[in-house]
C-alpha cells in the first residue's frame, strides 16, 4: 500500500515533472522569441526607437500624407499680395524672379526700384519672425503667412518701422521700414527685394523653397 502510493506518487511527480518539462521548454520558447523580437528594440533600442519615433514621425511619414498635399494645396492666389513700396503700382512691378545675379545666381525675388526713405508695407497679414541682417540683405524682415507655410522676406531695408519687433502681428499694409541699399544693395539704385519661400515642415524662417511672388501682385485690387 505505502509502497504502491509512493509508486503512484513517484509516477505522478515524473509525469508532472514531464509537463513542466515540456512547459517550462515551450514556455522558454516562446520567451525567447519574444525576446528575439524584441531584441532590436528591448534592451538598447527602445528607449531610443520610442523616443526617435515620435521625432522622426512627422518630419518622414508625417510630410508625404498629410502636410504636403496641404502646403502646395493653397497656394497663394493671384492678386493676394499688396505691393510693399508705398507709390508703386503692381503694373508698375518687373519680374526679376529669373534674372541672374553676381556668380549666375538665380534671383528668385524681385526688385522693386524706390527713392530711399520711401515707405515699405506689409504685403499680406501675418507675423513678423525675424529681424536679421545679413550681409546680402542688409537689414531684412521675416515674416510668415497666417498659415505659417509661406514666408515673406524683405530686404535691403533703410530702417524698420518704429516699434517692428518679432512676434508682432502685421496687417497687410502696416510698416515695416523703408526703401534703403543696406547689404550689396548698390547705393545708386535704392530698392526693395522682396522674396516668397514656401516654408518646409519644420518652419524654420532660413530655410524655404522660392516662389515666384509677381503672379501674385497682379489681378489684385491694387
Ligand atoms: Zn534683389
Amino acid at each position: 500500500m505505502a509502497g504502491r502510493q509512493r509508486a503512484f506518487v513517484a509516477g505522478l511527480v515524473a509525469v508532472l515533472a514531464a509537463v513542466l518539462a515540456i512547459g517550462g521548454c515551450s514556455d522558454e520558447a516562446v520567451r525567447e522569441h519574444q525576446q528575439r523580437r524584441r531584441a532590436p528594440g528591448a534592451p538598447a533600442a527602445p528607449a531610443p526607437q520610442a523616443a526617435a519615433s515620435p521625432a522622426s514621425a512627422p518630419e518622414a511619414p508625417g510630410p508625404p500624407v498629410v502636410p504636403a498635399p496641404q502646403r502646395s494645396g493653397v497656394p497663394p492666389s493671384p492678386g493676394a499680395l499688396r505691393v510693399p513700396v508705398a507709390g508703386v503700382d503692381a503694373s508698375m512691378l518687373r519680374d526679376t524672379y529669373d534674372e541672374r545675379r553676381g556668380s549666375n545666381r538665380p534671383h528668385e525675388a524681385l526688385d522693386i526700384l524706390a527713392p530711399r526713405g520711401t515707405p515699405v508695407v506689409a504685403v499680406a497679414p501675418g507675423r513678423v519672425v525675424k529681424l536679421f541682417t545679413s550681409e546680402p540683405g542688409g537689414l531684412t524682415v521675416y515674416q510668415f503667412d497666417p498659415t505659417e507655410r509661406y514666408a515673406y522676406y524683405y530686404a535691403h531695408l533703410d530702417r524698420y518701422a518704429d516699434g517692428l519687433h518679432e512676434g508682432q502681428w502685421l496687417d497687410a499694409g502696416d510698416a515695416i521700414g523703408t526703401v534703403g541699399f543696406t547689404g550689396n544693395a548698390s547705393p545708386e539704385a535704392p530698392h526693395l527685394h522682396f522674396a516668397l519661400f514656401r516654408l518646409g515642415p519644420e518652419r524654420q524662417w532660413w530655410k524655404g523653397t522660392p516662389v515666384n511672388p509677381y503672379p501674385l501682385f497682379l489681378g489684385g485690387p491694387r
